[in-house]
């Protein structure tokens, strides 16, 4: 199907480089065409660097988006291929729950006993009876992957503007795109990709534009711990919790306190565990909690990028943006993602 609206010569800029904005330039730059990436601040150091940075395909049934999400971990070994060093780990994925009893495995998961568990995770002291074990799951560093996607899209001739906030996005007197204004003048670009997070929606509302996003705060703690207490990524209902070096861990969890008391329950040799840091961060929520990703159809050349797990889908939203935006073909993949719902 071919996007009528979708403004596709000329230059390109991206607002926003978090891990989206990041995979949408590198994924337009390594297509040859001219791209501006501009953030307010340095990349990756919105929400991003606050993320747990879960990265899962596996268990997703329903949902405007299922399709989608299927493919984000074979998106990101594709990523790898393309962008050697990329900082990911392949750790699979163990989730488990105090109460109520196993649930049906979905697509790449098994339930496994707790004799299988304890393999998996030889450090744990109260084992539960059963996990959902999703072996092709994994974590990345947030910050280190958009810098490395930053990089990419530098190599491929990228511009990437640093610390410079947008401040409005400006259009001709048909309302089509002309360019941004930012603090240090206007730029000129056909398409306009905002990818700027919770910012999106200030940014595209003086267009008329309104993006049902808010931010959704969520808490990341980090962990001083012994090496190797933690193998996997650990799901429960106190935490999700996963090792990042061998002397820290980090969890995501709604109370620090709890977290780290949990920690120190869950697993042996752990009493030493100590909460070095927390931070909290603003996930871009939209109101049904799925991606809105597509042109702007009263705007022509505004295109949006907004979404929550953007760490999990960013490989894949990144290359099916860049094609949307280059080749003005509707991609099958985001069908479900647009503005348009509301
Ligand atoms: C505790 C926690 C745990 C999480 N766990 C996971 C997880 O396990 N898996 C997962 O997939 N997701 C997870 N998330 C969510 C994930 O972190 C976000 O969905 C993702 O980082 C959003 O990326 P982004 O690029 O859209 O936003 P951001 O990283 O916020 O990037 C937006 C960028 O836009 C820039 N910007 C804003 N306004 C302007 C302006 N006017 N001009 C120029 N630049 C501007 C900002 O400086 C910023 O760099 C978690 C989040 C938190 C807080």
């Amino acid at each position: 199907m071919t996007h009528p609206r979708l403004e596709s010569s000329g230059p390109v800029i991206v607002v926003g480089a978090g891990i989206v904005g990041a995979s949408i330039t590198y994924h337009l730059a390594r297509a040859g065409t001219a791209v501006t990436l501009v953030d307010a601040g340095q990349p990756g150091r919105g929400v991003t660097a606050s993320s747990f940075a879960w990265i899962g395909a596996s268990g997703v049934r329903t949902g405007p988006a299922a399709a989608l999400r299927r493919t984000a971990t074979a998106e990101y070994h594709r990523l790898e291929r393309e962008l050697p060093g990329l900082p990911v780990t392949w750790s699979g994925s163990l989730s488990w729950s105090r109460t109520g009893q196993a649930p049906e495995a979905g697509s790449g998961q098994e339930i496994i006993d707790d004799a299988r568990v304890a393999v998996l995770e030889p450090a744990l002291q109260r084992v539960p009876e059963w996990a959902v074990w999703a072996p092709g799951d994994g974590a990345v560093d947030p910050v280190g992957v958009t810098g490395r996607l930053v990089e990419g899209a530098r190599d491929h001739g990228a511009q990437v503007l640093r610390d410079i906030p947008v401040s409005a996005v400006r259009c001709d007197g048909q309302g089509r795109v002309t360019g941004i204004e930012t603090a240090t003048g206007f730029l000129p670009g056909s398409t306009v990709v905002l990818a700027a997070g919770v910012a999106t929606a200030a940014l595209a509302a003086p267009l008329g534009v309104r993006v049902p996003v808010e931010p959704s705060p969520a808490t990341l703690c980090r962990f001083r711990a012994p090496a190797d207490l933690v193998r996997t990524v650990v799901s429960n209902d106190d935490f999700d919790l996963r090792q990042v070096a061998p002397d820290r861990l980090i969890a995501a969890a709604d109370s620090p306190e709890r977290a780290l008391a949990a920690v120190r329950s869950t697993f042996r040799d752990a009493a030493d565990v100590e909460l070095v840091g927390t931070s909290v961060g603003a996930r871009p929520m939209p109101a049904d909690g799925e991606p809105i990703v597509g042109p702007v159809a009263q705007v022509p050349g505004l295109y949006l990028a907004v979404l929550h797990s953007a760490v999990t889908l960013a490989a894949a939203v990144g290359r099916l943006v860049a094609q949307e935006v280059l080749d003005g073909v509707a991609a099958p993949l985001l069908a479900g993602c647009r503005l348009e719902r509301f």
